[in-house]
């Protein structure tokens, strides 16, 4: 991604998924909190080992490690509230940091750099309008769009 000050972008986000989960009744544990956390440190996205790795990293002693399931929970539950995206493709996630109203399920769009790793979600709200229209012109419930798209990303391609 072009320079920027990535604090703001963590800022931002964290302080959207404070006002979600608040907003839903639901609790953003230490655990949850800390997968943000690590997925919300760059604009890439990762595997569900690479973030268990980074849990172990983080590890406090005296406590439990982190096992699998943890992840994977803590996973669902950011998905679930629209503060992570899955890139099915390659199962990772990445986190969830364009600027978007609240409870807004949007279409993500993520444009993934198979050089570099490199996730740039934009919001396509025409895109998205374009197939609930369509769907709808034929009686089609949506329940879930997936668009991703696999490339270079501009840094990439300077080099
Ligand atoms: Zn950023
Ligand atoms: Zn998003
Ligand atoms: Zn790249």
């Amino acid at each position: 991604m072009a320079e920027h000050n990535h604090n703001i972008c963590i800022e931002k986000s964290t302080q959207f998924a404070q006002e979600i989960a608040l907003s839903k009744g639901k609790k953003l544990t230490a655990q949850r909190l800390l997968v943000l956390n690590i997925l919300l440190s760059d604009h890439k996205a990762m595997g569900a080992y690479d973030i268990l790795d980074k849990m172990r990293d983080m590890h406090v002693e005296g406590q439990g490690k982190p096992q699998p399931p943890t992840v994977y929970r803590a996973l669902d539950f950011l998905l679930d509230l629209g503060l992570i995206h899955k890139v099915e493709s390659q199962n990772s996630f990445y986190a969830c940091m364009v600027d978007k109203s609240q409870d807004e399920h949007h279409l993500a769009q993520a444009f993934i750099c198979d050089e570099c790793g490199h996730v740039d979600e934009k919001i396509a709200r025409r895109g998205a309008q374009n197939l609930f229209e369509k769907a709808a012109s034929f009686g089609f419930k949506i329940n879930k769009v997936i668009v991703e798209c696999r490339g270079i990303c501009a840094t990439c391609q300077a080099i």
